[in-house]
This record gives C-alpha cells, structure tokens and sequence, in this order.
C-alpha cells in the first residue's frame, strides 16, 4: 500500500469483539489464560499489549521495516537503544544531537565506561579516523535541533557497514513521511512520537524500530526487561494522530517555507536555517535525502540577547514553550530552553548561540503567522 493509505489502515482492523472500527484502549495490566500455558496472545501488559501492538503495526508498516516497539518517551527509546552496548565499547554520535540525547550519552560515558566521541557527521570523510577495534556504532541525527544541520545518511551507513557498525537514526525531525532511513542503509530508528507522529501535543511517547531478526529479538527483550514499554491510552493517542501525519506534514511544510522566507527577507534576521531554502548549504542534499523539507525553522537575530528576549515575549500565535510538532506554532530558545542541558561549551563548538531562535511552525493560517513574526520583530 502506499504510505498515506498505510497511515490510515496499517496495523489496525475492526475489533473482533464488536466490530469497533477505532482500535480499542486495552487499559488492563493482565489478560485471561484460557488454559494453563495457554493464552490469547497476550499475558502481561509490560510484554504485549492489543493497543500498543496496533501502533506498533503501523508505525513498521510506515518506517518500512520487521519491527516497532513502541516506548514512554523518546528518551526511553534512546536509552533502550543504549542497553545494546556495553562497557568499552564505543560509539561515534553527531555533535549538535538533541540536548537531551546529548545529556544522556554523556551520562553513559561517565557512568558505565562506554565512550562517546561526538563529531560533526557533516563530513563522512572525517568519521574513520574516529573509528577503532572498540567501535560498535553511529548515532545519527538529521536534520539536527534546532541548526538544520544535515547528515548524508547513505554515506554514513556505508561507512558503517564498511566497519561492521550498528547505524542509528533518529527520524523524529521528519517523521516517516518525509525520510526514510531504512532505505538508506540504517540499522535501527528512534522516534520521539511525542513530535509530528502523534502531532496533537497531548502525550509523550517514543519508538524503536529495527529490520533485522536479531535485532527485533533484541530491542522486543529490552524493552521488557527494562520496562521501558508505552501505556495503553498514550498508543492509542498516537495511533490516532498518525492517521492524519500526510495532511498535517504538507501544511507544516507550506507553512514553513513561508515563514522561512519572509525570515530570509527581513532585514532584522542575519541568518536562516531551513533546508528548503536554496541558500542551505546542504539543500542539494536536503532534495535528494527527503520528500520534503519538514516544519521546522530556526533563525539568528541581528542584534543581542536583549532583542532576542523581545521577539520571544512578542509572538501572540507562535506559543513561548518547548517541544515541536504540533498543530499550533511554537516559538523557543534552545540556549535556555531545549538546549539548556548540553551545555553552554558543548553549544558554542557546534554554534548555536545565544542569539538562535527555535520554530516549529504549524498548521494555521499562513498570513497570520507571518503577521505574528512581523509585529514581533518591528
Ligand atoms: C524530543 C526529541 C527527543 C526526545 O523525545 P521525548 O519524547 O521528549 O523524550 C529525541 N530526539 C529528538 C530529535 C527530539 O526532538
């Protein structure tokens, strides 16, 4: 099936007790045994779950892959991936990754003896020299948060595999619509749900998918030997949202290229980050990598901290808060806001200054948000 129609159909199919065409929420932590030994397919809701097996469904349908687990967070699908390794391994991680991925792998280098070496994967060139007998992995994130940075994700897993490295990705910026790493050599994927799958900012929920039978086994044993597995209602939330991811991922994107160019016109803004603009340095990329170029914009003040902190108090639509992929527009500031956990050392080397200015444009009407942006920056 095509994707869109798998976004609606994938995974999911009229109830069997009553013939309900919404998948039900199987809020029960314990199931029935028919017989000693003998269930219906599910025993205990940390291993299976009917509802979180339905997301799960479609969310391998939609990456294209063997195998989706669905997890609490994002962070819990990241930390989950982490348990693959063990202490002296090393893994090779994009240097401007999400600020809580980058928390989270420094945590392990200090606490379990695994080390994580970040380096900007702009260059596959430049990643063998990174690259030892204690090697196990590639974490990549792209396009990166909030720079827009993009990684030629073929060419990292070649390399990769070259090695006989695990390549890792995390799709949450673009969703499976706009970017399908499977197809691109990637080993696992990681999604944060919590953005543009579910879209409707009312849970937090993540994934781990994986196209292999040995890795299936491996994540499907993780995630119920640490429990890191999503509830219930929280999939179903998800499920519910993916059924609209096509509709709302275009308008994100008109929306975005809109707001990006009025951005790139303004006198007041020194500089851009959208890949869809022809000024990306990695645009040609961008085209060939993605179906599209996604919802997200992030632009430099000309000027200092003091206007910063007047666009962010100004915006009357784009909303003061964290997190992305909703239906309404969100304004930010990753230095005291998302980014606030990597670090200010850790932000200065991969630039992004105090002076960046986060957006995850969504889905109202596109002249009043560039009308919000105007009034905010006069
Ligand atoms: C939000 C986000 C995460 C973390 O997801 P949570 O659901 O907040 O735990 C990981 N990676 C990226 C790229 C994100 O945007």
């Amino acid at each position: 099936m095509s994707f869109q129609t798998d976004t609606i159909h994938a995974g999911v199919a009229p109830d069997k007790a009553y013939g309900a065409i919404m998948t039900p929420i199987y809020q029960s932590s314990t199931f029935v045994f028919e017989d000693i030994g003998k269930h219906r397919g599910f025993d205990y809701t940390r291993s299976g779950n009917p509802t979180r097996k339905a997301l799960e469904d479609s969310l391998a349908a939609l990456e294209r892959c063997s195998c989706a687990v669905a997890v609490t967070t994002g962070m819990a699908a990241i930390a989950t991936v982490l348990h693959l390794f063990k202490a002296g391994d090393e893994i090779i991680a994009t240097d401007d990754c999400y600020g809580g991925t980058a928390r989270l792998l420094k945590t392990i280098n200090q606490h379990f003896d695994i080390k994580i070496h970040f380096i900007s994967l702009r260059e596959p060139s430049e990643i063998e020299a990174y690259i030892n007998e204690k090697t196990r992995a590639i974490w990549i994130e792209t396009p990166s948060n909030p720079l827009l940075n993009l990684i030629d994700i073929a060419a990292v897993t070649a390399i990769a595999k070259q090695h006989g490295l695990l390549s890792i990705v995390d799709n949450t910026f673009l969703s499976p619509y706009l970017q399908q790493p499977f197809s691109l050599g990637a080993d696992i994927v990681v999604h944060s749900t919590t953005k543009y799958l579910n879209g409707h900012s009312d849970v937090v929920g993540g994934a781990v998918l994986s196209n292999s039978p040995e890795l299936d086994e491996k994540v499907k044993f993780l995630v119920n030997t640490l429990g890191t597995c999503a509830q219930p209602f929280d999939c179903w939330l998800v499920l519910r949202g993916i059924k609209t991811l096509v509709p709302r991922m275009k308008e994100h994107e008109r929306n975005a290229r809109i707001v990006a160019e009025f951005l790139h016109a303004h006198p007041r803004v020194k500089r851009v980050f959208y890949p869809g603009l022809e000024s990306h340095a990695q645009h040609e990329l961008a085209k060939r990598q993605q179906r599209g170029f996604g919802g997200m914009v992030s632009f430099e003040l000309d000027g200092g901290i003091a206007e910063v902190e007047h666009v962010l108090r100004s915006t009357k639509i784009f909303a003061l808060a964290e997190s992305l992929g909703g239906v309404e527009s969100l304004i930010e500031h990753p230095a005291t806001m998302s980014h606030a956990s990597m670090g200010a050392e850790h932000r200065q080397e991969v630039g992004i200054t105090d002076t960046v200015i986060r957006l995850s444009v969504g889905i109202e009407d596109p002249e009043d948000l560039v009308a919000d942006l105007n009034q905010a920056l006069s």
